[in-house]
C-alpha cells in the first residue's frame, strides 16, 4: 500500500501531496522545500555545489544541531585539569543516505569545524539527487553527543573521567552536495574507499 502524505506549505498555504515518507517535498506553487518527520514539518536547507567535477551529483542530508555543552569536571592523564564552556557550536551529523556510517564521525568533525556560514544556498536540487534520511532526530542527537566526547578526548589526551552537561537543539536538515567518483584522487583520505567527494570548497 502506498502511504499518501498531505501537508500544507508553510510559505504559501498550498497543499503538498507526496507518496513517500522521509523525503523532501517541494511545493509546486512557490518552490519551497519542506520535510515532514513524525507529522511535523522541519526546516530544510540545500547547499549549492561550489566545484565542477565529473561524477554523479548527490545531496547527503545532515542534521544541523546548535550545541550547548559545558565541562563540569574532568580528570585526565598528563594534562592539567581544565574547565570550560564548549558552546554554543554548530554540529553537522550525517542523517543517512549513502554516506558510509564508519566515516560519519570523521566527516561530522570536519563539517563541524570547517563548514562556514557563508556557504551558498541552492533553491533546488537541480540535476543532483537527494539521498533519503535514515536516522531520526533523537538518534542524531546521540551521535552529536558522541562527537562532543570525541572532541574532548582529542583535545585533552587520555580522559579518565569527565562530567558535563550537553544539549543539542535541532536547527535544520542541511543537504550537503557531493560527487560520487569511485577511485578518485580528489577524495579526502578518510573517504577514499567510499568515493564521496565534497562539492564544497571548505570541505576539500
Ligand atoms: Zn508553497
Amino acid at each position: 500500500m502506498i502511504e499518501l502524505i498531505e501537508v500544507t506549505c508553510p510559505s504559501c498555504g498550498s497543499s503538498i501531496r507526496s507518496r513517500r515518507r522521509d523525503m523532501v517535498y517541494r511545493c509546486e506553487s512557490c518552490g519551497t522545500y519542506l520535510h515532514v518527520m513524525e507529522g511535523r514539518e522541519i526546516p530544510v536547507k540545500i547547499l549549492a555545489f561550489q566545484r565542477e567535477m565529473k561524477g554523479k551529483r548527490i545531496h547527503i542530508p545532515f542534521y544541523h544541531f546548535d550545541v550547548e555543552a559545558e565541562i563540569l569536571g574532568e580528570r585526565n592523564v598528563g594534562l592539567l585539569p581544565k574547565k570550560g564552556v564548549q558552546g554554543p557550536a554548530s554540529y553537522y551529523i550525517p542523517a543517512g543516505g549513502d554516506f558510509p556510517a564508519e566515516k560519519a564521525i570523521q566527516f561530522a568533525e570536519l563539517a563541524s569545524t570547517r563548514l562556514s556560514s557563508s556557504v551558498e544556498e541552492a533553491y533546488s536540487f537541480g540535476n543532483s539527487t537527494p539521498s533519503p534520511v535514515e536516522i531520526d532526530i533523537p538518534e542524531g542527537k546521540k551521535m552529536a553527543e558522541f562527537l562532543f566526547l570525541y572532541f574532548q578526548v582529542k583535545k585533552r589526551g587520555i580522559l579518565q573521567q569527565i562530567s558535563y552537561s550537553f544539549n543539542a537543539n535541532f536547527k535544520e536538515l542541511l543537504y550537503i552536495p557531493f560527487y560520487y567518483i569511485p577511485r578518485s584522487k580528489h577524495v579526502l583520505s578518510f573517504l577514499k574507499e567510499s568515493g564521496f567527494v565534497p562539492g564544497l570548497r571548505s570541505l576539500r
